[in-house]
């Protein structure tokens, strides 16, 4: 995949999930483009959470059916396969976002279309040259590396760690969750930088129709009625943060990735096209909230008092905004979606992250809750001295080849131990490199004595019939020897890796 000299974005106006509607202008955008998919064409949702509690999370179900509809028609015979394939978040089987989101029944409906849960396929390694890398290689599924045409089809949200997710963040999701949550952190911008170099996408379409502000899971719904097109993700990326309004540049994954030579972020050197004009786009989404917003603040008027110092490498930034801080404030939302009375319920509690040195203004009785592999903190609690050391692995120890995997059952005996047997102490620790949003929803269940979303009555049997059956599948890809398979995507497609802009681009 080349990255083009000159990307085009289009922005179109599409008031409704009319999937006749979607399809149409989807198809009018693949001839506007020029691009006709082929081989294996492999279409990359974000199902980062879905059904009842997280409806504006996710890409729907429409969009996709008019993107799948689309490419079949202009593809035809030239496409071998066409599949869906995504990991979904907070340690929930995948099955179950593809079930929840309605993505199932819509490609059982179409007929002909593989998916793929991407935690159950076996994994490859792609090795990463470019000077800047966190690291000399990453693992992505095989569908992904494998993919002949790809298509990124994220959904327009804000997001709280990183200010917004349009098309590059969505590559989050083409990892399993043992390497996803590698370098997802405080240098996580670089890490979604550094996925870039896994695939570029062919084509990108986003669902604008109904975009969501705010935050990630549980985004406040805008009906902005535009479904944007484009054929670069830094092009892509940089219109869409014009037209809710803010500089592209201070979004460090689209600066990163473009200072890697994915190409400009600047309008003149793009083409804006389509049936809405950037300035009509700019009014539609005119005071969109996007989601940078730190733990204490954020916690502020509850009974969590949150308190945050800066991460190891302070030089990159005095703020974690990849890892434990952010992920907390997902945790209490997705409590919020499935106990109404989370904050009522919830005790005085104080929450630390990262080298602290502050007070901590904790009374008696109060627990205070010291999370994160970084997190340091001296002082009295109660009239005893504590002493939290840090136990954090420099990034260059930590080997993909070695990540594990902890699902959400082992994650919930681990949170129930510690905290059992911190029941009477005045704090506990949670120690992990990121905290997970799992790990910290069921630690604040524990502490709060709430209703656990993992177990939820109207999820339970869904949810362990999805896992159960994602565990058989990945026991049987271990039993079969296809845990990983080591080449480069890019090499094993014939194709160049897109490294340089000049020697890369288009002319
Ligand atoms: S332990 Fe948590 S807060 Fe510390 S660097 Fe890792 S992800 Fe960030």
């Amino acid at each position: 995949m080349k990255i083009p000299k000159r990307p085009t974005v289009i922005i179109r106006s599409c008031p409704t999930y009319d999937t006749a509607a979607i399809e149409r202008i989807i198809g009018e955008g693949l001839e506007t483009l020029d691009v006709t998919p082929y081989g294996r064409t492999l279409v990359k949702p974000n199902l980062v959470a879905a059904g009842e509690f997280f409806p504006h999370a996710h890409t729907r179900p429409e969009f996709g059916e008019g993107v799948l509809r689309a490419l079949r028609d202009r593809g035809g015979e030239q496409i071998e396969e066409l599949a869906v394939g995504e990991r979904c978040g907070i340690t929930i089987p995948t099955r179950m976002a593809f079930r929840d989101s309605g993505f199932s029944e819509m490609i059982g409906r179409l007929g002909g279309i593989k998916h793929y849960y991407f935690e159950e396929s076996s994994q490859v390694e792609i090795p990463l040259t470019h000077p800047q890398r966190l690291r000399d290689y990453v693992f992505t599924p095989e569908p992904v590396a494998q993919a002949d045409f790809f298509v990124n089809l994220p959904k327009f949200k804000a997001h709280p760690w990183t200010t917004v997710t349009f098309s590059m963040k969505n590559y989050i999701g083409i990892q399993d969750d043992r390497h996803r949550l590698i370098d997802h952190d405080h240098r996580l911008n670089e890490k979604v930088a550094d996925l870039q170099h896994i695939i570029q996408p062919q084509f990108i379409a986003i669902d604008a129709i109904t975009a969501g502000e705010g935050r990630m899971l549980t985004p406040t719904p805008r009906d902005l009625g535009l479904i944007i097109m484009g054929n670069s993700q830094v092009a892509f990326d940089s219109v869409c943060c014009h037209i809710i309004g803010i500089d592209p540049l201070s979004v460090d994954h689209i600066r990163l990735t473009s200072e890697y030579g994915f190409g400009s972020t600047d309008l003149a050197d793009i083409d804006v096209t389509g049936d809405v004009p950037l300035e009509e786009a700019q009014d539609r989404a005119k005071g969109f909230e996007v989601g940078l917003i730190r733990v204490k603040e954020y916690f502020e008027g509850t009974s969590i008092s949150a308190y945050a110092g800066p991460p190891p490498d302070e030089e990159h930034s005095n703020y974690c905004w990849g890892g434990c801080p952010g992920s907390i404030e997902e945790a209490i939302e997705i409590l919020r979606q499935y106990d109404e009375e989370t904050d009522e319920k919830m005790p005085r509690l104080h929450v630390v992250f990262g080298n602290y040195k502050g007070d901590i203004g904790a009374g008696p009785g109060e627990k205070v809750v010291f999370i994160g592999d970084c997190c340091q903190w001296q002082g009295k609690l109660d009239g005893d001295l504590v002493q939290i050391k840090s136990t954090y692995t420099e990034r260059a120890a930590k080997d993909p080849h070695e990540a594990r995997h902890d699902d959400i059952y082992s994650k919930m005996l681990s949170i129930n131990s510690q905290m059992g047997k911190a029941r009477k102490a005045t704090h506990v620790r949670i120690e992990g490199c990121p905290v997970s949003v799992a790990e910290q929803a069921l630690a604040l269940v524990h502490l709060g004595k709430l209703k656990n979303p993992y177990l939820d009555p109207s999820q339970a049997i869904a949810f362990n019939k999805s896992y159960l059956s994602w565990r058989g599948r990945t026991t049987l890809n271990r039993l079969m020897g296809k845990k990983y398979q080591r080449h480069g995507s890019y090499a094993s497609r014939g194709q160049a890796q897109p490294e340089l802009p000049k020697s890369e681009t288009d002319e």
